[in-house]
């Protein structure tokens, strides 16, 4: 690495994130093949690699023994940036991902706590990984290359990396909330974790909402360093340097996804949909397995619904996909089942020939599927407990090239601050909240359910995620 060069002007964008944005798989002769992973952040930052002599380091998902080097310098040529890998250890993955991302810092950023297993092997697996990482960054980038770290998987590579005498510009986003202070010193970690925060050049939240409880966490819990508020972006200076910090909801490509849904193959599906299910509101749940969605919290306001309006019984109908998660956690194959006994309870209590209350789907779709399901879908029942962004009621709402249905959305995603004003807003706690709720949507007039949707989907074309992107890297100095 070089560091005599000038710092002012970062030349190439270095992306780090725990996958890289690809997927490796043998296919049926047995050969490795790299496929590119889609999704919004992918999508809006390939471009820019391409552009600016990227590169994208990350875990590339597998555990196999093979030659992952030579196969992502194949696909690396194929695609105009680098895919560098970070080898792991089953172990790492184990303590590192399913442990300390996925079994602390998770369950604590969306103020669950009591879900967390404070295990000290976790800590010490994500010390090592969060090495790894720094160390894959230090030997194959230059002093002035913008390095853009994402998410919790993450959050000490910037330390790591600054002791390792590196001075180049780092940035960080974190794609899930921030908890608020009386949450984060439950970690026994919290010190470092907030002062690894603060090594980076840039620290970028969803939200105020989280940017704000970032800020109550560093006051609460640290001395001898200065805020200076007065803008949008807040700069923090502590003893080591300064840091900026700022929200930045991130979104999806609202072109594409719309294009997408107005495709002649969505139609298609979207009729089979509606022919399927006729005479019938829909009403759409679309969520990974995960306690921070809040899935057996929805499906009690659905039975709540139809156990207090009795005009709604045989009228409407709740499709719920649930996308198979992290598995391989005890706890979620818990939820599964609680989620499993909930649907089957009010299936039996409530169904009637010629009707099935609850449409309970446990799979991933292909996106003209999802595409297809948005599009028929009266109503969506987006109810997540917290989360970072949710871009489920984001990606309805585009989909809705018709410019009808109604988004019913918890307080409690990121995505309320941008979508409260013409969503219908729910506590998720509160089963009769939801349950009006879904009543109101049903009996809501086409003229007003329009006019939201029309207002709904302007925001998101505002701010898609080329915005977003955007506004990260100029906040970070860096022209892209
Ligand atoms: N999604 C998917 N397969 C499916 C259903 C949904 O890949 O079968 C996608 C969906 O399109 C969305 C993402 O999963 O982009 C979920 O993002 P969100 O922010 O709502 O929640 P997360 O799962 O990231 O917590």
């Amino acid at each position: 690495m070089s560091h005599e060069q000038e710092q002012d002007n970062p030349k190439a964008l270095v992306v780090v994130s725990n996958r890289l944005p690809v997927t490796l798989q043998r296919s049926d002769t047995g050969q490795w093949e790299v496929h590119s992973s889609t999704g919004g952040l992918v999508t809006a930052l390939v471009p820019l690699l391409g552009k600016r002599k990227g590169m994208w380091i990350g875990w590339p998902g597998i555990l196999e023994e093979t030659n992952v080097d030579k196969l992502l310098k194949v696909a690396s040529q194929a695609r105009g940036y680098i895919l560098k890998p970070v080898i792991l250890t089953p172990e790492e993955v184990n303590k590192h991902y399913f442990g300390f991302s996925n079994q602390i810092i998770w369950p604590l950023f969306h103020d669950l706590q009591s879900r967390c297993n404070f295990d000290p092997a976790y800590w010490s697996a994500y010390k090592a990984v969060n090495h790894k990482f720094a160390q894959t960054i230090i030997e194959n980038t230059m002093a002035d290359d913008f390095i853009w770290i994402q998410d919790y998987h993450l959050i000490l590579v910037g330390r790591v990396l600054r002791s390792m005498g590196m001075d180049s510009k780092l940035g960080f986003f974190l794609h899930t909330p921030f908890p608020p202070p009386e949450m984060f010193i439950k970690l026994p970690w919290r010190s470092q974790i907030i002062e690894a925060l603060l090594e980076y050049d840039l620290v970028g939240f969803q939200t105020l909402r989280d940017r704000n409880n970032f800020l109550h966490c560093i006051e609460a819990m640290l001395k001898g360093h200065h805020v200076d508020a007065r803008r949008q972006l807040v700069t923090i200076t502590s003893r080591r340097r300064e840091t900026v910090v700022g929200s930045f909801p991130i979104s999806i490509d609202f072109r594409e996804f719309a294009q997408q849904a107005a495709s002649k193959d969505v139609a298609n599906a979207t009729r089979q949909l509606r022919n399927a299910i006729p005479d019938r509101k829909i009403v759409l749940g679309v969520d990974r397995l995960d306690y921070s969605k809040g899935i057996p919290e929805k499906l009690r306001a659905f039975r709540n619904a139809l156990k207090r309006f009795h005009e709604i019984r045989r009228k409407i109908s709740l499709i719920q996909i649930v996308v198979p998660s992290r598995e391989d956690i005890p706890e979620y194959k818990v939820l599964r089942a609680e989620i499993e006994g909930l649907v089957s309870e009010i299936n039996g209590k409530f169904t009637t020939p010629g009707w099935i209350p609850v449409h309970y789907m446990f799979r991933s779709l292909p996106r003209t599927e999802l595409l297809a399901y948005y599009r028929a879908a009266d109503i969506a029942l987006v109810t997540p407990l917290k989360d970072g962004m949710n871009l489920v009621s984001k990606e309805y709402c585009v989909a809705r090239t018709d410019k009808d249905g109604v988004l019913i959305l918890s307080e409690f995603a990121g995505a309320a601050s941008q979508l409260h004003r013409d969503s219908l807003i729910v506590n998720p706690y509160d089963v009769e909240g939801v349950a009006d709720a879904i009543v109101r949507a049903y009996h809501m007039s086409t003229d007003e359910r329009q006019w939201r949707m029309r207002r709904l989907r302007k925001s998101i074309a505002k701010r898609d995620v080329f915005w977003w992107v955007s506004c990260f890297l100029q906040a970070a100095g860096f022209n892209s």
